[in-house]
């Protein structure tokens, strides 16, 4: 019954199911764990000699007098007194009839917040009404609970449907099982599930409203316990459902491997080395590989990468490769390409650039067979690209991915008895315990070494006051040879602006550089005109490329050594290290230069500290969440259904360790409650799990 559509209940309309709807309430159940954002925390019939402004109260006393005061604004005022002490009442609007009613002796009920007045502690434009005796119980707090709304949906309206589907459960518990264990609810001090809710529903007077306003009641953990322990869950189902298919075997081929390695203008790191080890032995499994990789920016995880595919291409399958920007998907198809231009596979690009002819072609091939390893942006997981035998996955720069992207790629290469072998690379560590939420369904190696011959980069933070100097160095640098970045990051979130600040600043540069070869790139051009830039700029026929944030990830240029970017103080810390690590890949010393406009806000100030004192992207990423915490660090650009209902990565932090344990526990001891669990807390989001 709570499974049924919200519309189901008499009470609503279609038009309030619809908006409804925008609230994520779907089901009848979702209302049950639709909770108030706050609460309204009145006290009633306090004491009026004890009360302290910012209280709002509900008090009852006797008209003292009533009078005009004409100082700077007329204003009306009206003491009223009960045994405890007196308080003003204060209008500036009000009329003679309002006047005439508060004659002195009236009995009053009047609620609002008290503030500090001139004269005392006072109450402006309080409610009130006339009583005919004086309601003096002992004094006590209501608890109104207050609810996210969206257009059209008013509080008590939703107020009302709550407590109806409330009172429904408490006259029928079998409507809504606990699936919590008894052993667990003690263990952690829990209520049970609808007392839980009612309690946050309808909080009673007793119920200290400091837990209720911070989330941190028992009522409220039990609820977010039950979410992180459903998300793991979910990852772990996602992860055993995943290797209970069946995929196919890649035979290492050493004599390609050698011919592979042999190519190659550099040694292998040790690191590199040991995962293409792992990844080895995951894919001569008939169980699919789910494997991340983790390596700092300019670790060398591509070549990591090309070799895993090239174990696919030995086999005669296919490889998909799913990038987040189609600047990095043309460097890759660069590099794939010429990499492996003597085995002669055949490598193409997928960007939603392409023209309506070429995409068409590329799809035929793709459909065929005849294209072994296809690049692309999420463009890849349109409807329209049909694999012809796709075995092998692999996404690069993960974190600027959802879950989601993630999981419709690999349906693609889904059938009922076959799983593709997956590996996601990333240059952003997040902290163990986040892991769970977003890679329990992973295996993870990590690249702990950058290759042999890196410098650090050497970082400056420089206010903009001093462009005119920073040019005459950048003038001095090129004569010298250097070739370099000036990035001019998002003003908004809008591609316009952003890349009129870049023109701008390539106007202004040209103007003051007038024999530099300065080439401008972003977001907005022609996927083969970026593509032919970065060549020109490769092939070292530009000296400066003055560029927006699409360079941010992945873009290598090993010659490259200056990286300035503008307005750094408007960058997070991860993006500042991606940007940094597009320079300092060649054996000559780099330079990256961070210019800001004052005043720096504290928290930009420690950002630029932080990122100029280290070059460990483990450490920036540490850093990262000590800053700006978990929440944020996850939300970034991942798509919904990273958010949770009720449960918050930091807030909560303390329940994701216990919550993993449990589902763990769930997965031996309770398999048979893993399915109503993920349909109450991630109902329609995972949908694109189960394709
Ligand atoms: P990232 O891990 O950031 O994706 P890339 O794969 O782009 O890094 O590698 C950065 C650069 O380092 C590339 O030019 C690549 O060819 C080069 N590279 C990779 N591995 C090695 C190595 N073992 N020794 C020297 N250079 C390497
Ligand atoms: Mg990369």
């Amino acid at each position: 019954m709570l499974n049924q559509a919200v519309i189901s209940l008499i009470t609503v309309s279609t038009n309030t199911a619809q908006r409804l709807e925008k609230l994520g309430i779907f089901l009848i159940q979702d209302l049950l764990f639709h909770l108030p954002l706050r609460y309204e925390n009145q006290i009633k019939n306090c004491n009026i000699g004890s009360l302290s402004p910012g209280q709002q109260v509900l008090i009852s006393g006797q008209v003292e007098f009533v009078d005009i005061l004409r100082r700077k604004k007329r204003s009306m005022i009206c003491r009223i007194s009960n045994q405890t002490g007196s308080i003003d009442l204060r209008f500036f609007h009000f009329n003679t009839q309002q006047f005439n009613a508060l004659k002195p002796g009236t009995l009053l009920s009047c609620s609002g917040v008290i503030r500090q007045g001139y004269a005392g502690l006072e109450i402006v434009h309080p409610q009130y009404k006339i009583v005919t005796a004086m309601d003096l119980q002992p004094e006590q707090q209501i608890l109104t609970p207050v609810y996210p709304l969206t257009e059209g949906i008013k509080q008590s309206t939703l107020r009302h449907l709550i407590n109806q589907v409330l009172n429904l459960c408490q006259q029928q518990p079998e409507l809504l099982i606990d699936y919590l264990p008894e052993t667990i609810l003690q263990q952690y001090h829990y209520p049970k599930l609808l007392d839980a809710l009612q309690s946050l529903h309808n909080p009673d007077k007793n119920m200290r409203y400091d837990l209720l306003e911070n989330k941190t009641s028992p009522a409220f953990k039990r609820l977010a316990f039950e979410e992180f322990l459903t998300r793991s869950l979910f990852m772990l189902q996602h992860k055993s459902q995943q290797q209970q298919g069946k995929a196919s075997v890649f035979k290492t081929n050493i004599n390609l491997k050698k011919q592979f390695i042999n190519a190659l203008p550099f040694q292998l790191t040790a690191a590199q080395q040991r995962v293409m080890g792992e990844i080895e032995v995951d894919c001569s499994q008939s169980k699919p590989m789910l494997r991340l990789i983790q390596g700092d920016v300019g670790s060398g995880k591509t070549v990591v990468a090309a070799y895993t595919a090239l174990l696919a291409l030995a086999n005669h399958y296919q490889v998909a490769i799913m990038t987040p920007t189609e600047l990095l998907a043309e460097q890759h198809h660069r590099n794939f390409s010429h990499w492996f231009k003597d085995f002669a596979y055949p490598v193409a690009l997928l960007t939603g650039q392409l023209t309506t002819a070429t995409r068409k072609q590329t799809l035929i091939e793709i459909a065929s067979g005849k294209a072994k390893i296809v690049i692309g942006t999420h463009a890849l997981f349109q409807e329209a690209v049909n694999f012809s035998n796709l075995e092998l996955i692999i996404i690069d720069e993960q974190h600027r991915f959802g879950v989601h992207q993630r999981l419709a790629l690999r349906a693609k290469a889904q059938s009922a008895d076959k799983r593709p072998h997956q590996l996601v690379m990333t240059a952003t560590p997040i902290p163990r315990t986040l892991a769970m939420l977003h890679y329990a369904d992973l295996d993870i190696s990590i690249i702990d070494q950058l290759p042999q011959g890196r410098k650090a980069v050497i970082t400056r933070v420089i206010s903009s006051d001093r462009r005119l100097e920073i040019i005459e160095r950048i003038r001095y640098r090129i004569a010298q040879g250097y070739q370099g970045y000036w990035v001019c990051p998002l003003i908004e979130e809008s591609e316009n602006l952003d890349y009129e600040a870049a023109k701008k600043t390539f106007s202004q540069l040209s103007l003051s550089l007038p024999q530099m070869r300065i080439g401008l790139i972003h977001g907005r051009m022609k996927s083969g005109e970026k593509n032919k830039l970065m060549q020109r700029f490769k092939a070292r026929e530009l000296d400066l490329l003055v560029a927006t944030t699409v360079i941010e990830v992945g873009v290598d240029v090993a010659n490259a050594s200056l990286m300035i970017i503008e307005n750094a103080e408007r960058l997070g810390l991860s993006q500042l290290h991606q940007l940094r690590g597009r320079v300092g890949r060649g054996s000559q010393d780099s330079y990256c230069l961070l210019l800001y406009q004052s005043p720096l806000k504290p928290i930009a100030q420690q950002r630029l500290r932080i990122i100029r004192s280290t070059n460990d992207g483990f450490k920036i990423a540490e850093e990262d969440l000590r800053l700006r915490g978990a929440g944020e660090l996850i939300g970034t650009r991942q798509t919904g259904s990273q958010q949770f209902k009720i449960a918050h990565p930091d807030n909560d932090r303390e329940l994701l360790m216990p919550a993993q344990q449990t589902a763990y526990h769930f997965l031996q001891h309770y398999p048979i409650l893993i399915e109503p669990l993920i349909k109450r807390w991630l109902g329609a989001a995972t949908d694109y799990a189960e394709v």
